[in-house]
């Protein structure tokens, strides 16, 4: 559906986006997740064609957005981070504009127009001028314009900034309406959010992807970052003389806690599960565990990872 193949964009000398690839099936929400600055926004506007890259290219279906923008643009539709609303018009005429813009044929236009009012909930401002609404309203005529001649692609760049919860329970929810017929690419920097309406994650940091996959896989994938959870009622030195033993633990964090027990995090070394070879080093000794879990690496601290190293 979408191929995106060694795109890299230099704004002068400074690398925004560096040499990324992914592509993107049909029919799913997918999310671009990084800090501010990663090079989303940059990405999401060589995608829609609005911004020229300094290398690779973006197929959309096949064709070229940059050699056959008109074939390409036909499938998506977009809203920019600021989207271009004149706000001397009201919220009928602005539309009526931006289906004009999108080419969409005039017996379609009212009935279409219609549609998008309905699904973004604007039915009842649409006499309004666009520059008396609330951000959250500006936001869904935003979102109207994006959805206007329904485009199998929709791609949103932080959809729900600035919005109030109740406002961004409602973006989500169209979101997730919008899926049902179209594939969704939309951005944020906030985890939840993605984690929240994504079927698939793309974590960007500093213009690279730096992992990608669904949500349940990139934290299954990286629990060999979690760590190791023990419990002992003994001096830390003895504990620290059986930890040192195991050559598969690679560092130890530890605690002394009120009771006077010793609580060691444990690091180990590659993914495999030493639960039970620690079981058994502090069972020879005759050291009874009060406590021995392993607690796995959170998405939150898996996008930490990523995004500062
Ligand atoms: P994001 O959307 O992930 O916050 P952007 O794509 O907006 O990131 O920006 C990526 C990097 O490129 C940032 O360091 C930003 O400061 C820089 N940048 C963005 N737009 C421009 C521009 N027009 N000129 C120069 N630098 C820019
Ligand atoms: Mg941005």
């Amino acid at each position: 559906m979408i191929e995106v193949k060694n795109l890299t964009k230099c704004y002068g000398k400074h690398l925004a986006v560096d040499n990324l690839s992914f592509t993107v099936e049909k029919g799913q929400i997918y999310g671009f997740l990084g800090p501010n600055g990663a090079g989303k926004s940059t990405t999401m506007n060589i995608m829609t064609g609005y911004l020229g890259a300094t290398k690779g290219e973006v197929l959309i279906d096949g064709h070229d957005i940059l050699k056959e923008p008109e074939e390409a643009k036909q499938c998506i539709g977009y809203l920019p981070e600021q989207p271009p609303l004149y706000l001397e018009m009201t919220v009928m005429e602005y539309l009526r504009f931006a289906a004009e813009l999108k080419k969409i044929p005039k017996e379609d236009m009212e009935i279409q127009i219609e549609k998008a009012m309905r699904l973004t909930r604007l039915s009842d401002v649409r006499g309004r001028l666009i520059s008396n609404l609330s951000k959250g309203y500006k936001q869904r005529v935003g979102l109207a314009q994006a959805i206007l001649g329904f485009p199998e692609i929709i791609i949103l760049d932080e959809p729900t900034v600035g919005l109030d919860p109740k406002q961004i329970i409602e973006i989500r929810e169209l979101i997730r309406k919008l899926a049902k017929e179209h594939t969704v690419i939309l951005s944020s920097h906030i985890l939840a959010e993605i984690r929240e309406v994504c079927d698939y994650i793309l974590i960007i940091a500093r213009g690279k992807l730096v992992a990608s996959d669904t949500p349940e896989n990139l934290e299954n994938s990286m629990s060999g970052t979690g760590h190791i959870e023990i419990e002992v009622r003994r001096e830390q030195k003895e504990v620290e003389r059986v930890l040192d033993r195991i050559d598969q633990v690679k560092r130890v964090e530890y605690t002394l806690l009120e009771d006077g027990t010793v609580r060691a995090q444990i690091e180990a070394k590659g993914s495999g599960d030493i639960r039970e070879r620690i079981f058994h080093a502090f069972a020879d000794q005759k050291m009874p565990l009060l406590t021995l879990k392993l607690n796995k690496s959170t998405l939150e601290e898996i996008f930490l990872e990523l995004t500062q190293k």
